[in-house]
This record gives C-alpha cells, structure tokens and sequence, in this order.
C-alpha cells in the first residue's frame, strides 16, 4: 500500500471515533502492515521529515490501531510497533508546548501542548494486554495517536492559538503561518 492512501483534512472520517478491536484477526495483521507500508512510502518522499506514526483511520479504516515507530532518531530504522485499542491510562508530568506535524495536515505544523508523561494500556498484535510508560517526544506521538482514533487532530488542540501554526519551507525549516490569512477560516482544517 502506497502514500496515497493516506487521508488527509477535510476528510469527515479524521474527525469520527474508531471502533475497538475485539480480536486481532489476520485483516487486523494486515492493516498493521499496510499502514507500515505506507508510513514508509511517505517518508521516503519527504527529505526532512520522518514517519513518526499513523493511525488506521489516517488511511480510512475505522478500527482502534495505531503504529508507533521504534527509533525517531534513525531513518535507517524502518520497524514499528502497533499498538491495538490503545488508551491512556494516567497523564502525568508538566504541559509542554511543542512542534507536531501530521501526514493528514499537509504542511501545516502546530506547537501543541501535551503532558510529558503517560501511563498506557493497550493489546499487541499477539493479543496479549501490554501496559508501559512513555516519556518526552513518545508521550507526545502516542498522545496525537490516541486523538487520531478518538476522531480529535492536533490543531483542533490550538484552533484559537494565533501563534502557534507553522509551515515547513524547501530547506526544512519550520515559519511561522499568517493566521488570519491561512488559518482562522481555513475550510480544510475546520468544518
Ligand atoms: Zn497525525
């Protein structure tokens, strides 16, 4: 499965909640790998960014998975880890704003707060019930992969927040957007 399948904004789907999976069925090893494949697939068009993770409703398929890669520093890299029915169990930690960017949002990065710390319940591809901890940059990938299948987009977290949308420029870097201009009454990011 290619990039192509990624849905992006205005797509109503990015904004309706995911359904759990009650059994990890070979249809659900299989969205695990087409939503590796695609992650992939746009990563390697992109010079400067990486595919950090996706959610199964990113590519139309309404069910509670999400992809979580294992190194954000190594593009070289190139496994993930799914999490199914993923949810958080404690937010710990301070509110820190950051950037995040989505492969839904073309373009559009945003300094979203999240909590630095969370605790984490979910059930890998095996079926079996895994709990861990995350901390920093994977707090914050697995909170805006939470949001993605609760029907919730980062810039539904800053829609009011004049300052804190950006843009990627040709060398990779991060500039501030005109609100007014190309936010406020954007009607591919909000309906
Ligand atoms: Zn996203």
């Amino acid at each position: 499965m290619k990039k192509e399948s990624i849905i992006a904004l205005p797509d109503p789907r990015l904004r309706e909640r995911s359904k759990k999976v009650h059994v990890v069925t070979p249809e659900i090893l299989e969205l695990v790998d087409n939503l590796t494949n695609v992650a992939l697939d746009w990563e390697d068009t992109r010079p400067h960014e990486i595919s950090a993770a996706i959610s199964a409703v990113q590519i139309g398929h309404m069910d509670r998975v999400v992809i979580i890669r294992s190194d954000f520093d190594d593009k070289a890299v190139r496994d993930f880890t799914a999490l199914i029915n993923p949810q958080i169990v404690k937010f710990e930690g301070d509110i820190v704003y950051d950037y995040e960017g989505c492969l839904s949002v073309p373009d559009v990065y945003g300094k979203v707060p999240r909590h630095t710390k969370v605790r984490v319940k979910a059930v890998d591809i095996d079926g079996n019930e895994v709990r861990f901890k995350a901390e920093d940059f994977l707090a914050r990938i697995i909170q805006h992969e939470i949001d993605h299948i609760n029907g919730i987009v980062f810039i539904d977290h800053i829609r009011d927040n004049k300052d804190a949308f950006y843009k990627l420029d040709n060398k990779g870097e991060l500039r501030p957007l005109d609100y007014e201009k190309y936010v406020k009454n954007n009607s591919i990011l909000w309906d």
